[in-house]
């Protein structure tokens, strides 16, 4: 298929029309049993090739520039099934050390008893991934934007040292979406979404994907189809919806979220904010050279130990764990995704008890710095004489 703009993609890509009708939309296919004789292909839900879930790939794939891929049942389903079909006994996997903590909690108790060993790499120096490379070392995985201070790694930097060494390259690709950072045109072989993030971005579903070429998808899809992380018909009609909309909430997000950081900054109970958008972001540079725009996700520190009146002062803006949603959300990870961790190795990483991680959504902007204002008034955070 020719090349077309992602809106356009968004829109189009992976629609399948019934001729009958001439309805607008693909429709729904619930059956769970397909005719097998005279037909090519046999049909099930768990071999992810029902017609549902080809429309959504077909449209992932548009977007992310890729050639085959799946569509699974959670994030997490992406996470395990993409190592899973790509490693096996013996095999070593160097992780970035601050991806995502469910993913970090699946490698650290599920890759020992599978017999696969793996390291964390603190840095986002490749030269310190390069460090790590052992001789059985396979595959380098990757996250950036990072969760949850945006801490961006070269992509370019990763794809082309797992390429000069033999390695299969992976980025979770969840915090920048298929809309802002396309990691397959960079040089990385397998990207991986949580769906329920951006892609849904309605806070509603909850799903996976895994892209990438089609010899490497081969046996991911085997493992898919053995460990069995499928969606139905409905839910892959629904994702199909949701991402008609994904560039335009995209879109919007990331000038919102570039509108709060800004505003962020200049309010004195902030004393920093995070956002690779911003000039002052250490890897600015970095990230306008690989993302196509910066994403709706940031976090900024509050001058305080103890965020919760603030947080419960906000009347727009939910606290609530999970992100990529129309609605803007915001949470405190040393509360949520680091809860498990003790002060001191929380402060070590960086996240205070003071970090609050937004999730930025299709409001108007100005209504969500009106909220933030009342809120650090209203919990005593600052003085209301100010205005
Ligand atoms: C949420 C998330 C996941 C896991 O996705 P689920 O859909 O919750 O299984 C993986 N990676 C990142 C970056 C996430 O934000």
């Amino acid at each position: 298929m020719k090349k077309i703009a992602k809106p356009t993609a968004c829109v189009h890509a992976g629609t399948a029309r019934d001729p009958r009708t001439r309805g607008l939309n693909s429709p729904i296919h619930t059956s769970s049993a397909y005719g097998y004789i005279g037909v090519e292909k046999k049909a099930y839900p768990r071999y992810f090739n029902t017609p549902n879930q080809e429309n959504i790939v077909k449209k992932l794939c548009a977007l992310e520039g890729a050639e085959d891929g799946l569509f699974l049942s959670s994030g997490m389903a992406a996470v395990s099934t993409a190592i899973l079909g790509l490693m096996k006994q013996g095999d070593h996997i160097i992780f970035q050390g601050d991806i995502y903590g469910g993913t970090h909690f699946m490698v650290a108790r599920e890759l020992d008893k599978l017999g696969l060993a793996y390291t964390f790499v603190s840095s986002l120096e490749a030269a310190e991934f390069a460090a790590a490379i052992r001789p059985n070392t396979r595959l380098i995985y990757i996250e950036t934007p990072s969760n949850p201070l945006l801490k961006i790694i070269d992509i370019r930097a990763i794809a082309a040292l797992a390429q000069q060494h033999g390695l299969i390259s992976l980025i979770d690709n969840t915090f920048a979406s298929p809309i802002n950072q396309n990691p397959i045109a960079l040089g990385i072989d397998v990207v991986l979404h949580s769906g329920t993030k951006y892609i849904s971005g309605h806070s509603d579903l909850c799903c996976g994907a895994i892209v990438s070429r089609r010899e490497l998808m081969e046996p991911i899809r085997h493992t898919a189809v053995n460990l069995g992380g499928s969606l139905n018909a409905q839910t892959c009609y629904l994702i199909e919806r949701s991402m008609k909309t994904l560039s335009l909430r995209v879109e919007q997000q990331n000038k919102n979220a570039m509108q709060l950081a800004s505003f962020l900054q200049q309010q004195p109970e902030v004393n920093v904010v995070h956002y690779p958008g911003l000039p002052s972001h250490p890897s600015h540079e970095l990230a306008a050279s690989q993302m196509s725009g910066f994403g709706g996700m940031l976090s900024f520190e509050l001058n305080t130990r103890e965020p919760e009146p603030f947080l419960a002062a906000l009347s727009l803006i939910s606290p609530a764990m999970s992100l990529g949603g129309v609605e803007t959300t915001i949470c405190a990870p040393a509360q949520t995704s680091h809860v498990k961790m003790s002060r001191q190795e929380r402060e070590a990483i960086g996240v205070g008890e003071g970090l609050l991680r937004l999730s930025v959504g299709i409001e108007q902007a100005e209504d969500l710095m009106e909220d933030i204002s009342q809120a650090l008034v209203k919990s005593g955070l600052r003085s209301g004489m100010k205005v």
